[in-house]
């Protein structure tokens, strides 16, 4: 991305978007978009919108990958070509290889693998339009897609960006604060555990800001996961009340 000329990412305490330094962008949720998975959901926050499906638990092969004691998942993170202003080339590249890896390290301490030896539950995460923060997006879209799909869980894994823009720290970052920015910081935690499961930053802050930030990232991840819970609250009632013919 290039730098736009002029451009300010803070003016008058309001971010380049209008935000406050703290504030989440607009978030949208929405459960089961995609009829022939087991279970899916879309997530947007802001302009940043990314897809989510699962598949299984299901039957591993070839069979030397099973594990004999556990299931295992499987995730694949993919930004689509037509995603961004300058068409990115298709397929894997080690940007989508890094955060494949590190989303399915976020999510497996969510899921109850245990359960299903020698299976795997699939997931797909697929950014179909990036302005920064995919990753957590996309996160966030994978943990409703897998309560859909009714794989067994601890928790849900709720995720947010958070960062630094000249002296200031700021909550979700849209595209433009995560390339010009001073800092960024991506947080995943299963939050009824309390437990951080994704911690990735990049840039220079100090050892007080990151605490800061870490706490930030914290309180935002709590607001997600109120929404997130909100969706499949929803999700199951209008469900129940379909099969009570109400
Ligand atoms: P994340 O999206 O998880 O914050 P990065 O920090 O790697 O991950 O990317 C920041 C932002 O840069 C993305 O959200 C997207 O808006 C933009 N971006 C990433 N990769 C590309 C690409 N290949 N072409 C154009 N923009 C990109």
């Amino acid at each position: 991305m290039n730098k736009p000329e002029n451009l300010e990412l803070l003016k008058n305490g309001k971010r380049n978007d209008g935000r406050a330094a703290e504030e989440l962008r607009p978030i949208e949720m929405e459960a089961k978009v995609i009829t022939s998975a087991d279970g899916s959901a879309k997530v947007k926050f802001g302009n940043t919108i990314a897809l989510a499906s699962v598949y299984g638990p299901r039957a591993l092969f070839p069979r030397f990958m099973q594990e004999a004691e556990t299931g295992i998942l499987r995730a694949r993170y993919n930004m689509a070509p037509f995603s961004v202003v300058d068409r990115k080339s298709p397929g894997p590249d080690r940007r989508s290889t890094e955060i494949s890896k590190v989303v399915r390290l976020a999510l497996a301490p969510s899921v109850l693998l245990e359960d299903f030896p020698k299976a795997t539950v699939d997931v797909f995460m697929e950014v179909i339009q990036a302005d920064g923060s995919t990753r957590v997006t996309a996160l966030n879209a994978a943990a409703i897609a897998l309560a859909t799909a009714g794989i067994p869980m601890r928790d849900l894994v709720s995720a947010v960006s958070c960062g630094k823009i000249d002296t200031t720290l700021v909550a979700d970052l849209n595209g433009l604060e995560d390339n010009f920015g001073e800092a960024d910081m991506a947080v995943a935690m299963l939050p009824s555990k309390n437990e951080i499961s994704l911690l990735q930053m990049d840039g220079l802050i100090t050892n007080e800001e990151f605490f800061k930030l870490l706490s930030l990232a914290k309180e935002k991840c709590l607001e997600i996961y109120e929404k997130q819970k909100s969706v499949l609250k929803n999700l199951y009632k209008v469900e129940k009340e379909d099969s009570d013919g109400s």
